[in-house]
Formats: C-alpha cells, structure tokens, sequence
C-alpha cells in the first residue's frame, strides 16, 4: 500500500449563484479509510463532491489533499495527483466497448504503461466486466455500468476514489452487489469517500460517516456508532 494523502475539507462555502448549498462544511479523509457522505436529497452531498473534484469553486475554505491546496489546481490536473471522481451519472462512453472505457480511464502516461495489470486487477473485482470486456457499454444494466464507471476509475491507479451515489437508481440486489465491491476496494487499501442516500448500506461498509443536512455537517462520528445512534435511526434508518 501506499504512503498515501490526506484530503482535508475545512470550512467550506459553496453554491451556485445567489443560493448557497454549502455553509462552513469540514470534512477529513485519511489514507485508507473509506468516509462516507449522507443526507438527504438537496443536503449538498453532491455539490460537496463537486467542490473537491474541482467542477466548482467554493467562496471561502480551505481544500487540501496530502498537504497540497487543490484550489490552486486546476480540476484536469486533479487525475494525475492521484483524485478520482465516479459522478452519479456515471458519464461512460455508451458507443464504447467496456474495455475501451477501462483504456479511456488509462489516460495518461503512466497508467499506459499500466494497463494490462490494471485492467486484469478491475476484471479480477468484477468478473462480470470481463465476461462482457467487448459489449458497448451503454447496452449494459444500470448495476453493471457502474461497476464499469468504478473499474475505469481505478485504471488511473488513484489515492482516492470519489464515489457519487453508486446505488442509484439501481434495484436493492444490485444494490448490493455495488456496495460489495465498494467493500472489496477498500479492503485492498483504497482510499474512498462515497457520497449516498442510502444510509444504511454506506453504514457498513465506511469506517466512518458525516450526515449533512441543509448543506451543514449535523454529525459526524464512526459507522457503527451512527448507524446505533437513536436521532439517525429515527430521520434515516427507519428505526426508533
Ligand atoms: P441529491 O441526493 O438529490 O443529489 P444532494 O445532497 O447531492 O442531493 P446537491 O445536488 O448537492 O444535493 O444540491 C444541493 C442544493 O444545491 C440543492 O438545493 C440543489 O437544488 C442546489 N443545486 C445543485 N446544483 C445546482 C445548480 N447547478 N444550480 C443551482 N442550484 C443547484
């Protein structure tokens, strides 16, 4: 495993014109741990994962990762600092085989010389992808392109893996087979921050977890502890 980078949000502000969807939001991820991002629809969550991957510039904080300030990065430069962003809506080539979308994730240099090794690692994760390595990927379920999209992530050989709601829209079985393999990644050493409504999945698979609500940080704590929490149970667990 490597030394690894710590992504470290403080005090953010952030929003699109005259609304604000983010308001102080701090937030830590240290090398290989997986933190997971809950909420309600309109919480920011996504927006928070926007500000990191540098699609949107936030109006005051702090945002560093392995000490470097990425808001002096530009968001194409992110990828070669090792930043990998799986957004919601996936964003596959549909007209592309899976395998060319796995050599689209390969993009610079160094991961060329990767690629081989990268692609039989993503293919020993998800043998599916390798069993349908020559189908267009936009003729894929909805479950096995985003297990494409998470493979063509990998192929960059990231620090980090941004994961944007990977269980929507997806059906419950599914559903299971991605936090799975989100499981699976961490458990190899990757660093994840994953972003989900789906409260209880996320809970056991992260080690720990912020619960954002109206763009603010409502609690923050490790995994177990939240998903044991009686506020939580009650607003997204279902429980009492
Ligand atoms: P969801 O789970 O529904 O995706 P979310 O927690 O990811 O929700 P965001 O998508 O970050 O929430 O949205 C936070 C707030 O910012 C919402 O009120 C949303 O309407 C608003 N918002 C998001 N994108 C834009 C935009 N491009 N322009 C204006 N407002 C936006």
């Amino acid at each position: 495993q490597s030394a690894g980078a710590t992504l470290e949000l403080s005090n953010i502000h952030a929003g699109y014109g005259d609304f604000q969807a983010l308001f102080g939001v701090s937030l830590r991820v240290e090398p290989g741990e997986a933190v997971g991002v809950v909420g309600p629809n309109g919480a920011g969550k996504t927006t928070l994962l926007r500000v990191i991957s540098g699609l949107l510039r936030p109006r005051a904080g702090t945002l560093r990762f392995g000490g470097q300030d990425l808001l002096q990065v530009p968001a194409h430069a992110l990828p070669a600092l090792g930043i990998a962003h799986v957004p919601e809506n996936r964003r596959l080539f549909p007209h592309l085989t899976v395998e060319e979308n796995l050599k689209v994730g390969a993009f610079s240099k160094a991961s060329r010389a990767h690629f081989e090794q990268r692609r039989d690692h993503v293919y020993s994760l998800f043998p599916r992808m390798q069993q349908r390595r020559h189908q267009l990927a936009g003729t894929m379920s909805g479950g096995e392109q985003q297990m494409c999209a998470i493979g063509r992530a990998l192929m960059s050989g990231p620090k980090i893996l941004l994961l944007d709601e990977p269980s929507a829209g997806l059906a419950p079985l599914v559903v299971q087979q991605v936090f799975a393999l989100v499981k699976r990644i961490r458990e190899e050493g990757l660093t994840v921050l994953i972003v989900e409504q789906n409260v209880a999945q996320v809970l056991r698979v992260v080690d720990r977890a912020y619960v954002l609500e109206t763009g603010r940080v409502a609690a923050e704590g490790r995994a177990a502890e939240l998903a044991a929490d009686p506020a939580i149970r009650r607003s997204y667990l279902g429980g009492h």
